[in-house]
C-alpha cells in the first residue's frame, strides 16, 4: 500500500504542520481515512465546511453546474455570481459584491479598494489601521495587514502604509490616526489569533470613530462569516455595519471562493480595469456558494444551529468546571476556542485524534473547535466525551 504520508513529505513544500491522517471521505460531521477509521471532523475545514461533507445541496448543485459549464472568465456575463451576489447584498445591507478566489484575495481587494477610493476622495490617504494578534492572509499585502509578527517578520520588507495597534483599544485607533488614515480593519472575532471576543463596544466605538474621521471600516469575515458565529455575519451581534467587507470560508461550503462587499459610494471607485481576477466568482464556485449560503439562510437552520452550539457551550464549560488544565471557553457559535493553563494544545490534538476527534490547536495554550454547522447533539456529546477522555490523559500525564 502507498505510503501516502511519506509520498507528501517527498513530493510537496513543507510548509503544513498537518496531522498525520490521509482523509479519503466525508459526510456530514464525519470524515474517513484511507484506513477506514472514523473521526469527528471539529476542524471543519478551518471552519470552511459550514454545511458539513458533501452536503447533497452542495454536491447536487456542483454537478448540476458542471454539467452546464464550470468556467468562462469573468469576460462574460454568468447567472450563478449575480445570483449570489443579490443574496449576499441584501442579507448584509451593503450594496455591491466582487467575487475572487480565497480569503487573502478578499483582504488584497478590500485594501486596494481602500487605497483606491483614499487616492480618489481623501487626498490620497492610504494608511490603514489593523490590530495586534489579527490574522488577514498570506500574501503580501494581506501579511503586512496582518498583526502577528511571527507571520511577518521573514518576509519583510513588507507593503507600506499599514499601522498596528493593539485589539480592543479604541484610544490606540484613535490615536494612530492621522491625516494619512484611509481606513480601520478588523475581524469581529479574531479566528487565528486565537478566538478573541471584541470588547463590549468596541465595534460599535470603531463604527464612530470612522464616521467621525471620514474612514471606512472593513471587517475581515472569511473566518465569522455564513453563520460561523450564530448569526449569517458576525457584525449582525453588534449591529455594526461595515462599508466594506471580506468573505471566503464557508461561502461556497468547501469549493475556494471569496468575496468582497461594499457600499455603493466605495465599490464605485473600482472602475474598468482597475482589479479583477480570472476564476473570481466562476459558475462552479458560485452555484456551490448559492447552495450553501441558500441552507444557510433557510428558515430555522441559524437558529438550530445556535442551539448546538449552546449546547457545545454548555458541555465545554462543564470541562472548565471539572478539570484544572481548562481555563476557558471563548468564542462564539461554532467559533469556539479552550484555553489551557499550559503550553500543551499539540498534545492535546494528538489525544484527542487518538480516539476520534478531530481539532485544531489554535495556539500553544488553546485548542479551536469549528464543527460543520449541521453537527447534532449526540456528536456534540459524542466529541466532548472524547474531548474529555483526552484532558484526562494529559492532566495524568503531567501530574505523573
Ligand atoms: N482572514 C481571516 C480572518 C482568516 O481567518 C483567513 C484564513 N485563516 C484569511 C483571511 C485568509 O484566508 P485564505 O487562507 O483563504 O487565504
Amino acid at each position: 500500500m502507498t505510503d501516502w504520508i511519506a509520498e507528501e513529505h517527498r513530493y510537496l513544500f513543507q510548509n503544513y504542520g498537518r496531522q498525520p491522517v490521509v482523509i479519503e471521505r466525508g459526510q456530514g460531521t464525519r470524515v474517513w481515512d484511507i484506513e477506514g477509521n472514523e473521526y469527528l471532523d471539529f476542524v471543519g475545514g478551518v471552519a470552511v465546511n459550514v454545511l458539513g461533507h458533501s452536503h447533497p445541496a452542495v454536491v447536487a448543485a456542483i454537478a448540476d453546474q458542471a454539467g452546464r459549464v464550470i468556467h468562462t472568465s469573468n469576460l462574460f456575463y454568468t447567472t450563478p455570481m449575480i445570483e449570489l451576489a443579490r443574496l449576499l447584498v441584501e442579507r448584509s445591507g451593503l450594496d455591491r459584491a466582487f467575487f475572487c478566489n480565497s480569503g487573502t484575495e478578499a483582504v488584497e481587494a478590500a485594501i486596494k479598494l481602500a487605497r483606491r477610493w483614499g487616492h480618489d476622495t481623501r487626498g490620497g490617504a492610504f494608511e490603514i489601521i489593523t490590530t495586534t494578534e489579527s490574522f488577514h492572509g498570506r500574501t503580501m499585502g494581506s501579511l503586512s495587514a496582518t498583526g502577528n509578527q511571527r507571520y511577518r517578520e521573514p518576509f519583510e520588507p513588507l507593503v507600506p502604509g499599514f499601522r498596528i495597534v493593539p485589539w480592543n483599544d479604541l484610544d490606540a485607533v484613535r490615536q494612530a490616526t492621522t491625516d494619512r488614515t484611509v481606513a480601520v480593519m478588523v475581524e469581529p472575532i479574531q479566528g487565528e489569533g486565537g478566538v478573541n471576543m471584541p470588547a463590549p463596544g468596541y465595534l460599535a466605538g470603531l463604527r464612530a470613530w470612522c464616521d467621525e474621521r471620514g474612514l471606512l471600516l472593513i471587517f475581515d469575515e472569511v473566518q465569522t462569516g455564513i453563520g460561523r458565529t450564530g448569526t449569517f455575519f458576525a457584525f449582525e451581534h453588534d449591529g455594526v455595519r461595515p462599508d466594506v467587507m471580506a468573505l471566503a470560508k464557508g461561502l461556497a461550503g468547501g469549493v475556494p471562493i471569496g468575496a468582497i462587499l461594499a457600499r455603493d459610494e466605495v465599490a464605485a471607485h473600482f472602475v474598468k480595469g482597475d482589479h479583477g481576477s480570472t476564476f473570481g466568482g466562476n459558475p462552479l464556485a458560485a452555484a456551490a456558494a448559492l447552495a450553501t449560503v441558500r441552507e444557510v439562510l433557510a428558515p430555522g437552520f441559524l437558529e438550530r444551529a445556535r442551539e448546538a452550539s449552546a449546547r457545545l457551550v454548555e458541555r465545554l464549560r462543564s470541562l472548565e468546571d471539572r478539570y484544572g488544565l481548562v481555563t476557558e471557553v471563548r468564542g462564539r457559535g461554532m467559533l469556539l476556542a479552550i484555553g489551557l493553563a499550559r503550553d500543551c494544545s499539540a498534545e492535546l490534538v494528538d489525544e484527542a485524534r487518538r480516539r476520534g476527534l478531530l481539532v485544531n490547536n489554535v495556539r500553544p495554550n488553546a485548542i479551536r473547535l469549528m464543527p460543520p454547522l449541521t453537527v447534532s447533539h449526540d456528536e456534540i456529546d459524542r466529541a466532548c466525551d472524547i474531548l474529555e477522555a483526552a484532558i484526562r490523559a494529559i492532566e495524568g500525564a503531567f501530574s505523573k
